[in-house]
């Protein structure tokens, strides 16, 4: 019997080699993609926000990722005090008394935010615009001056804790609509917004199909599944050295994993002024920058929106009272980093203190 022709046997080799050719490709294409991590960082709400991926086909993550932080501008022109066409602009520009339609997700979030002013006694309080204004916290310098003690005096005499904005609720099919009963009072959602957009980048993610991803918003984070071999690890800023880290993180390396962290801080925005340092998370009760004695809370929740309402609302509440409240929140947990240097974090805060502030 005669062998195949040249021809044919050069076919076969041929055949081989691109057979192998092809699996080498797919094999080294497919480990590619399982070691993949891609980082995207974008500016976003007045902080740099990087999305972080792993293990996910690169035009899957090319798409998830571009509609994650479209997802994030969407929810910052919602939700922005600043943005003179936001809802929320448009609530506090409208004369007292004059009713605005807004989105079932918007009376969604001041639900939450209501619900965390409940539980803290005030010490979250969503209709603090109108002090943030005096402050003059909302641009994107901080002021360099405390506002005048009549100017406070003016407010605090005005103001009613809880009582600013009211919500009529429509029937089915139709718009709620927020109004505002109060000079005093101003919408903000700025101690829960950011962290509401947080939850909504890693919804679209999911939504894309992916799995494994990290969303940072300048250090207020919500982290799923893990990047391979290794967990997801993240650092807490030092509160008073920006490139030091005062605890750092490592969540559990499973593909379920699904934590949310932020930090609130005296360190964020402030100003020095007669050697007294002013900052943006103001106390309800006095209309000042909150003094417990304690530079930052960092609180762990199942969502980015409840981590955020409530480090806010822990900053404001003290160490004392917060940690009276904290057997009442199912899934939150936290670090409070004190004036003095020290720290207390709860028992299942995953988080290693790395030294004295
Ligand atoms: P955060 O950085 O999340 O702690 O939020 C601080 C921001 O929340 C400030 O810039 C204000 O917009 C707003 N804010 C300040 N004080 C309070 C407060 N007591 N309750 C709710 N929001 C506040
Ligand atoms: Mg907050």
């Amino acid at each position: 019997m005669r062998g195949p022709s040249r021809q044919k046997r050069r076919n076969l080799v041929g055949s081989i080699l691109l057979g192998a050719l092809l699996y080498a490709a797919f094999f080294t294409g497919g480990q590619g993609l399982q070691n993949k991590k891609r980082t995207t960082t974008r500016l976003l709400m007045g902080t740099l926000v990087s999305i972080t991926t792993w293990g996910v086909e690169e035009e899957q993550e090319r798409q998830g990722v571009a509609a994650a932080f479209a997802e994030m501008a969407r929810i910052d022109a919602l939700m922005s005090r600043h943005q003179p066409q936001s809802p929320v602009a448009q609530i506090n520009a409208a004369p007292v008394g004059s009713p605005f339609s807004v989105s079932p997700e918007l009376v969604g979030l001041l639900r939450e935010a209501w619900k965390i002013q409940t539980l803290s006694q005030g010490a979250f309080d969503p209709g603090l615009g109108q002090l943030i204004e005096r402050w003059g916290f909302s641009g994107d310098k901080p002021p360099t001056l405390p506002p005048t003690k009549a100017a406070m005096a003016t407010w605090l005499a005005t103001f009613q804790p809880g009582e600013g904005i009211v919500l009529e609720e429509g029937s089915a099919g139709e718009e709620s609509r927020i109004y505002l009963t109060n000079p005093a009072t101003g919408l903000d959602l700025g101690g829960i917004a950011k962290g509401y957009a947080i939850d909504r980048a890693i919804f679209k993610l999911k939504e894309f199909g992916i799995t494994n991803a990290l969303v940072n918003a300048g250090g207020d984070l919500r982290g799923i599944g893990h990047k391979g071999e290794a967990p997801w690890r993240v650092g807490i800023q030092h509160p008073r050295e920006k490139a030091r880290l005062v605890a750092e993180s490592q969540w559990p390396n499973r593909p379920d994993t699904d934590v949310a962290m932020v930090t609130s801080g005296d360190y964020e925005r402030f100003f020095i002024h007669d050697n007294k340092r002013y900052h943006h998370i103001l106390d309800p009760k006095s209309g000042y920058p909150a003094q417990t004695g304690l530079l930052s809370v960092s609180v762990q929740a199942n969502s980015a929106t409840e981590a955020d309402g409530w480090s806010t609302a822990f900053f404001v509440l003290g160490e004392k009272q917060s940690r009276k409240l904290l057997p009442k929140l199912t899934g939150v947990e936290v670090l409070f980093v004190r004036q003095d240097g020290s720290h207390w974090k709860s028992v299942n805060f995953l988080g290693k203190w790395l030294g004295k502030p």
